[in-house]
């Protein structure tokens, strides 16, 4: 008997392009969306940006959050709740959209992603990530109900930022590779369409990785789609499996041991190198995700990252253990295979 059902969860309205954020009320107005709008930013992109939303939004109440946190959530909850908010803007970086996503969840309202900066896929998708102490919470929320991403602005982010989102859509690569070996050892439920949706949009970054530079606003243009399509990916799927493999494990188990250091992107760009390494061997595609990486300025060493060597070989050989997700790094990767890896590929 057939009884598969799927349930896929999209944003309805996609505005990528330089100066769109002037058509964000545009944007909204076709979502038929009843009650106030809650403006969640923080104060930078608030300085940047803020006015044109307000300008299109009149007297809009707004929250502006020093950093995300689950108490930053709730203080967005609150609010929302006290004003009874229709939906919630989410304008800034990845704080202000991960806090505003979470935030939407409990106040059973949609929000809108107004990214100021293209440093990670979560800009798009329904995965929230939220630091507590000295470890970070991923949480599964609904997609954004409409994207506006103004390439004018996003150009004007520091570079690091879109190379670290760059990475990020790299990283599809293996995160695939993973999920795919889930699916033949694991029998993890696989999506062909997401898979290669997901594969497609890093192979066609990787392809143009020189066309990516600073100052260019194409640059953020490319980046962009390329996370709008990983977002859709994972909402296909309805799983981060796409874009989240071993490598996004050995960045988590960084953010353990070194908080702060370096950007989630570069984190896992830098994973990528390693595991796609330990799939298929020196002879395999790690040098194309190493050039690449390098081609656009984003970190392929240890030492770029500023984290130390021995810090780099723990976070491999522990990462394993942080989430019940099946990888090619099995049930644990021995320290002298994860030294030669790190050795072989030059990220020590
Ligand atoms: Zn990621």
């Amino acid at each position: 008997m057939f009884d598969k059902s799927t349930w896929i969860k999209l944003p309805r309205n996609v505005l990528v392009g330089h100066g769109v954020l002037d058509q964000l009320a545009d944007a909204v107005a076709e979502l038929y969306l009843s009650g106030e709008p809650l403006l969640v930013t923080s104060p930078s992109p608030d300085r940047i940006a803020g006015d044109r939303v307000r300008a299109q939004f009149g007297d809009i109440s707004s929250v502006s959050l020093d950093r995300a946190s689950f108490e930053a959530v709730e203080r967005v909850v609150e609010i929302g709740r006290e004003m009874d908010a229709g939906y919630l803007i989410a304008l800034g970086g990845g704080k202000p959209i991960d806090v505003a996503k979470m935030a939407a969840d409990r106040l059973e309202c949609g929000f809108v992603s107004v990214p100021t900066a293209a440093s990670h896929d979560g800009i798009v998708s329904g995965r929230s990530s939220i630091p507590e102490g000295d470890t970070r919470h991923s949480v599964a929320a609904d997609p954004p109900l409409a994207v506006v991403a103004d390439t004018e602005l996003l150009a004007e982010a520091p570079w690091e930022l879109t190379t670290a989102g760059c990475a990020d859509i790299i990283s599809n690569y293996t995160a695939v590779k993973d999920w795919q070996l889930a699916h033949r050892l694991q029998n993890v439920e696989y999506s062909e369409y997401a898979g290669a949706l997901a594969q497609m949009t890093a192979e066609l970054l990787v392809e143009r990785a020189d066309s990516i530079k600073p100052g260019l606003e194409e640059s953020a243009w490319i980046v962009t789609k390329a996370l709008v399509s990983s977002g859709v990916a994972m909402s296909i799927a309805d799983s981060s499996r796409p874009a989240s493999g071993a490598e996004h494990l050995f960045s988590h188990q960084l953010d353990r041991l070194a908080p702060g250091r370096a950007l989630h992107g570069h984190q896992v760009g830098v994973g990528a190198i390693m595991t796609e390494y330990f799939h298929s061997g020196e002879k395999g595609d790690w040098r194309n995700i190493r050039d690449a990486l390098s081609t656009m300025g984003a970190p392929t060493t240890a030492n770029e990252l500023g984290i130390d060597d021995e810090t780099i070989i723990e976070a491999m050989t522990t990462a394993h253990t942080i989430r019940d997700r099946y990888t090619i790094l099995g049930n644990g990767v021995s320290k002298e295979a994860a030294i030669e890896a790190a050795t072989i590929t030059g990220v020590i």
